[in-house]
């Protein structure tokens, strides 16, 4: 009743982990008698004091303080259990590294209600970005290693990992361009993420359009409780559509992009699949890239 009057779906503390095992333990219990959500960002506060990218050899050689998996891993892995015995629903935001994917595996297979995204940017950045220098490739959680790309890859395609959200990051150029332990985490990924899908996973034959489908539209509706979302095309269903020419191709240019900010980390990296126009509920709205 509540989540219906508000049109609540989904609760989230993002950016800011709930570190305190009783508070999550209560936020459970309390969006379960709901029907509601509950989305982490996994960040042990402790584990990431001063955290300026993944914690190894990359970081150390630059002398930056390390961000270990193990902050991530240990939280879902304590939420995992604290939702199974409220019989709560938990979404895991933005995972990043492959331990993630085993705690979730495990919790899976012991029937936990939980779901989980990635970024399109943990499918196909690495730490090796950080030679660059360049802030604009700084976020939270870091990037991480070609051993977890890999991995998160696979697992999106496997369906451990339910679906890709963007964590998309609009930051002014005054704040983002400074020097990287001053800049604050975050990129942008909406206008990116369909490209950078089609480019991890569609190429490499790892999902299928019916997989693309189901990963950026189906499950994220489910996840949320969208029910006019992520249909199936078939007379009748609601005209909710994204029209892609999955063979052409563009080159990313942040100054282009649909953003106020320009702090993409594709600068210049020529992508497939262009999106020649978007419909909602029967209606065009988008038309080669311009609002209709
Ligand atoms: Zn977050």
């Amino acid at each position: 009743m509540a989540r219906s009057a508000a049109g609540v779906r989904m609760f989230s503390d993002d950016g800011r982990c709930v570190a305190d095992p009783l508070l999550m333990r209560r936020a459970l219990e309390y969006s379960t008698a709901l029907g509601i959500v509950v989305a982490q960002h996994a960040e042990d506060p402790r584990l990431t004091v001063g955290a300026q990218a993944h914690e190894g050899e990359r970081a150390a050689r630059l002398g930056y303080t390390g961000w270990p998996p193990s902050a991530e891993e240990s939280v879902v892995a304590r939420d995992c259990v604290l939702a199974r015995h409220a019989g709560a629903r938990l979404h895991v935001c933005h995972v990043s590294a492959t331990g993630t994917v085993d705690v979730l595996d495990w919790a899976k297979g012991l029937g936990t209600a939980v779901s989980a995204e990635v970024t399109p940017h943990h499918l196909l950045l690495t730490d090796e970005r950080l030679g660059t220098h360049d802030p604009v490739n700084k976020v939270n959680p870091p990037l991480r290693t070609d051993a977890d790309t890999a991995r998160l890859r696979q697992a999106l395609a496997d369906g451990l990992l339910d679906c890709v959200a963007t964590d998309h990051a609009p930051h002014a150029v005054q704040d983002k361009d400074r020097e990287w332990a001053a800049a604050p985490p975050g990129m942008l990924g909406l206008q990116t993420a369909l490209s950078v899908v089609t480019h991890t996973m569609v190429r490499t034959g790892l999902l299928d359009w019916r997989g693309v489908a189901r990963v950026l539209s189906e499950r994220p509706a489910e996840i949320v409780g969208l029910p006019d979302q992520g249909r199936p095309l078939a007379v009748g269903e609601p005209a909710n559509l994204v029209v892609v020419d999955p063979e052409a191709e563009w080159t990313v240019r942040g100054a282009e992009l649909a953003s106020v900010a320009a702090n993409t980390p594709y600068e210049g990296l020529r992508l497939p699949g262009v999106v020649r126009a978007t419909l909602l509920r029967g209606r065009l709205t988008s038309r080669e890239g311009k609002t209709v």
